[in-house]
């Protein structure tokens, strides 16, 4: 595709889906700029239509831990192909894949697959409240539980009784179901549940924040939101969606010591495909129909295509067990980054937390949204639009984690640090 052609296809996109693309962030406007098109990926690269190299630091917003096109998915893929698409009746691989998440997922006895993570979180909030006979939930600011409507709740003042939508056509009523807390104020979360802690079903936790940037979890943090909610019979949900076969092979469960009441899991158990999944222990998990009352369907759910590229992916996590090698290059590069910026006199900070990683340009670390959002954003996007054209994509906007997969070798964590020396060098 030449410049023009891409202007055309851009221009039309435009016109036939709304902002142009089939999902906010993608569109680059929390970045200002356009968006590139995709040709292939390969590895750690993505290629666009003009025939660019990407060093790629979203991996399909962290589905992608093998890299982009890995043989074992694609061989996986391609045997499936052939045998059809979907059939709507049970099939080996969703066993397949049901025993693999139980067996890495410690605290998953059974599991439902969905389609999403979106899926996968509203329908274990109807489980929450319907196990508990309670209507309350509590989620923290700038924790992003996929898109259904109890979940587009962030007040962000830390007012947790001030629940306001965060889209038009969320109800109120829906909304005021829905408590918000900073991540990570223990306080708070105590007051709450003194006031509160009888009526509320169920508390979502991305027990490391990443979707308002890298945000971990403090000492002791998890430890207390599990105690509070033994004490007043609310469900621990971790939702994993991000942070499952990410931050360490059974999740964040497994690297904190933690153990919730249930988990919803995506992303990388697709190996790309859509899929989701919640799960949790037998007696609760049992409520759901048709072994329950719970409803909960789905016509694509447990799709062969996406079994099998789940399958292939996780298998491959479960026999090279690669998380210390992950752990490693997340870390190398994010302190790489850090120390960069810094040397070129920049205010910056960040972490990383198995293969997940962020950095704010903040002076101090940062340990909830409402920090989060005091960051220098103007920096971060002159920073992201100079790695960019020198062929690094980071996540188009300051609030999202970035991820590292297995085909990030040492060779392609130091050109991306040697392009962000020369970017912050060069000044831009
Ligand atoms: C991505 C994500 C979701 C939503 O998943 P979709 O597949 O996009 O619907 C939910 N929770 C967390 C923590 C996520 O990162």
């Amino acid at each position: 595709m030449t410049a023009s052609e891409f202007d055309t296809t851009w221009k039309r996109a435009q016109q036939l889906i709304p902002g142009g693309v089939n999902s906010p962030v993608r569109s680059f406007r929390s970045v200002g700029g356009k968006p590139f098109f995709v040709d292939r990926g390969q590895g750690p690269f993505l290629f666009d239509t003009e025939g660019r190299r990407y060093i790629d630091y979203v991996l399909s917003w962290g589905a992608l831990i093998l890299g982009h096109a890995h043989p074992v998915v694609m061989e996986a893929l391609n045997r499936q192909i052939l045998l059809g698409t979907s059939y709507g009746t049970p099939t080996p691989g969703e066993v397949e894949l049901a025993e693999r998440l139980t067996e890495m997922v410690p605290s998953v006895d059974m599991v439902r697959l969905v389609n999403s993570g979106t899926e996968a979180t509203m329908s274990a909030l109807r489980l929450a409240r319907a196990v508990t006979g309670r209507e309350y939930v509590l989620k923290f600011s700038g924790g992003y539980h996929g898109h259904s409507d109890s979940f587009l709740v962030s007040s962000g003042s830390g007012v947790a009784t001030l629940s306001l939508p965060d889209s038009p056509g969320v109800p109120a009523s829906t909304a005021s179901l829905t408590l918000v807390l900073p991540f990570n104020d223990i306080d708070l979360l105590r007051d709450l549940f003194k006031e509160k802690g009888s009526q509320i079903s169920s508390v979502f936790v991305e027990p490391v924040l990443g979707n308002s940037g890298l945000i971990p979890p403090e000492k002791g943090y998890l430890e207390e939101l599990r105690s509070l909610t033994s004490q007043y019979g609310s469900l621990l949900i971790f939702d994993e969606v991000m942070t499952g076969f990410r931050v360490a092979s059974g999740g964040a469960e497994e690297k904190f010591g933690v153990k919730p009441d249930l988990v919803t899991l995506g992303k990388v158990i697709g190996g790309g495909l859509p899929v989701g999944a919640f799960g949790g222990s037998r007696e609760i998990m049992s409520k759901v129909a048709p072994a329950g009352d719970v409803y909960q369907a789905g016509t694509l759910s447990g799709n062969p295509l996406a079994t099998a590229a789940g399958n292939a992916q996780l298998r491959f996590l479960q026999e090279n067990d690669p998380f210390s090698e992950l752990e490693g290059s997340a870390n190398q590069l994010s302190s790489g980054i850090v120390k960069i910026l810094r040397n070129g006199g920049i205010s910056a900070c960040g972490s990383s937390v198995g293969s997940m990683w962020g950095i704010f340009f903040s002076d101090s670390p940062v340990t909830s949204f409402e920090e989060a959002k005091a960051a220098n954003i103007e920096n971060f996007k002159k920073f992201h639009k100079a790695c960019l054209r020198k062929g690094v994509f980071f996540a188009p906007s300051a609030f999202e984690a970035g991820f590292v997969s297995t085909e990030h070798t040492e060779d392609v964590i130091n050109e991306t640090l040697e392009i962000v020396q020369s970017v912050v060098s060069k000044g831009w």
